[in-house]
């Protein structure tokens, strides 16, 4: 039996939605109906913007310590409910059930306390000469989220808006809603007053649109596809909204000649496989030393072939499907699309998944010659590796750089010297060190085409802030 989910959080309520029709969430484990959610109309999104703008003088005024107490509260809410989330997760989203947990909703729930925190802890205003400079909210913010990490997602631009003062619209992904609805419950026992934070659920071109256009929405962060997050920013544009927008990525592993080739390979088939290549920031591109290109290719092809593909509620399924049968179709059709122009599969391909009902791809690797082919200048978002040759360092990072996008990458060196001269002249938001872990509280952001602004950490708080100086007299 499906989970029905037929009302929207608005206004510290549950309002059952003017448009009346259900859109359905697939279990992409096995094609199933999993659950439904409001298809929200227009109307309905108005109807959250102003209850936001309703509720933002007050909430404004609020102290950073009062916020930082709700922002805990909300916390300690996902913490009792986390097991529930991370159940909702495998089943919209498809990723392993204990890995959901573990990343789903453990990194969330770490952003949350760090936000609440942060709140405590920030410089909220400095004397600057005769000024007083102040951080104020921007204002009521609408929140357009995808569906790969979908609570952490929704967590990057909700905790920060809530700790900086602003009042909050989300639209989460209609593929992957069921743990927004979850949070929603959370936040209303969390005793938010109503308005601060509101669900509004539906497509991206109805919904979406309606906050990206709204002259009463101050600001609109969006995180998803490069081209949908042009179209927010075109509309945005009419009412010179602030606009942040966390979209695409090609990353590349550079792997320098003095590596340790098997560390390298290994670390980035795993970064390219995370989630089933359903994450923005994979690092899907390994360049390798031209001399080394078979020996890669023979450990990236052991590697992904070693990752057990299954359903996500499956003991032992260390890759699950990907989210939907269009998003399956698309990764099956840039492999065929990669060797038909003259790429080498390695591993997987087009025809080597599991049998089943679930949109099931084998985790693929193809060599390539061409830095331009199709399959190693456009994101794939799913398992596929795709091994281009380099003649160097400076070819290395040339190649590297050579991509509408900017939001990821790694170097892989035989001194840490070595890789960060590197690092330093890759343009990207983010670039790992020899295999050095993940920082949640680091920057993270795209150059070019990957996006505007910065999420994460201070930084993300600061996006949500307004700066204002208040001359005062002298002497
Ligand atoms: P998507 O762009 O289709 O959808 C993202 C969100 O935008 C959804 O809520 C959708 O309903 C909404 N939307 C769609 N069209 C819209 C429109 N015209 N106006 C307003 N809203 C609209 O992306 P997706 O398929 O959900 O996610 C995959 C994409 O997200 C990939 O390209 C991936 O790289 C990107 N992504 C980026 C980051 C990052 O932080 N840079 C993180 C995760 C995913």
């Amino acid at each position: 039996m499906a989970l029905v989910r037929d009302k929207l959080f608005i206004g510290g309520r549950w309002i059952t939605p003017t448009g009346r029709s259900l859109i359905d969430v697939i279990d992409p484990s096995d094609a199933s109906v999993y659950a439904r959610i409001p298809e929200g109309a227009p109307a309905d999104a108005e109807a959250a913007i102003a209850a936001a703008r309703e509720a933002f003088d007050a909430w404004s005024r609020t102290t950073p310590t009062e916020r930082a107490d709700y922002i805990e509260r909300i916390a300690a809410g996902i913490e009792r409910r986390s097991d529930e989330l991370a159940n909702a997760i495998a089943h919209e989203v498809g990723m392993p059930l204990r890995m959901a947990a573990r990343i789903q909703v453990g990194g969330p729930l770490g952003s949350w306390n760090h936000y609440a925190g942060l709140a405590r802890a920030f410089v909220w205003e400095a004397r600057e000469g005769n000024s007083l400079v102040v951080r104020e909210p921007i204002g009521v913010v609408g929140a357009i989220t995808p569906w790969n990490f979908p609570l952490n997602q929704i967590t990057l631009k909700v905790a920060p808006a809530l700790a900086a003062g602003c009042t909050v619209v989300l639209k989460p992904s209609e593929v992957a809603p069921i743990n927004a609805f979850i949070l929603a419950e959370i936040i209303e026992a969390a005793g938010l007053p109503a308005g601060v934070f509101n669900l509004v659920t539906g497509y991206g071109p109805v919904v979406g649109e309606v906050l990206a256009r709204d002259p009463r929405v101050d600001m609109v962060s969006f995180t998803g596809s490069t081209r949908a997050g042009r179209r927010v920013a075109e509309l945005a544009a009419a009412t010179v909204k602030k606009v942040a927008l966390e979209l695409g990525g090609k990353s590349a592993a550079v792997i320098l000649d003095d590596a340790d080739l098997a560390a390298a390979v290994r670390g980035t088939v795993s970064s390219c496989l995370l989630n089933s290549g359903q994450t923005c920031s994979a690092h899907t591109r390994m360049l390798v030393p031209r001399a080394k290109l078979a020996e890669a290719a023979e450990l990236a092809a052991a590697a992904a072939s070693s990752y057990k593909v299954g359903p996500a509620l499956a003991e032992g399924s260390r890759l699950g499907p990907l989210v939907s049968a269009a998003q399956r179709d698309r990764v099956v059709g840039y492999i065929r699309c990669g060797v038909e122009e003259g790429a080498r599969l390695v591993a997987g391909g087009p025809g080597a998944a599991p049998a089943g009902d679930g949109f099931f791809v084998a985790p693929t690797v193809l060599v390539v010659d061409d830095p331009k082919a199709t399959v190693a200048q456009e994101e794939i978002f799913g398992p596929v590796l795709v091994i281009l040759p380099h003649d160097g360092d400076e070819d290395a990072i040339a190649i590297a750089n050579d991509s509408i996008y900017g939001l990821a990458g790694s170097v892989w060196a035989g001194s840490d010297e070595h890789a960060l001269a590197a690092a330093r002249r890759i343009r990207s938001g983010q670039v790992d060190v020899n295999g050095a872990p993940w920082n949640p509280l680091a920057p993270f952001g795209g150059y070019r085409q990957s996006g505007l602004g910065r999420e994460n950490g201070v930084y993300g708080l600061e996006e949500f802030l307004e700066v204002k100086a208040i001359q005062l007299r002298t002497g």
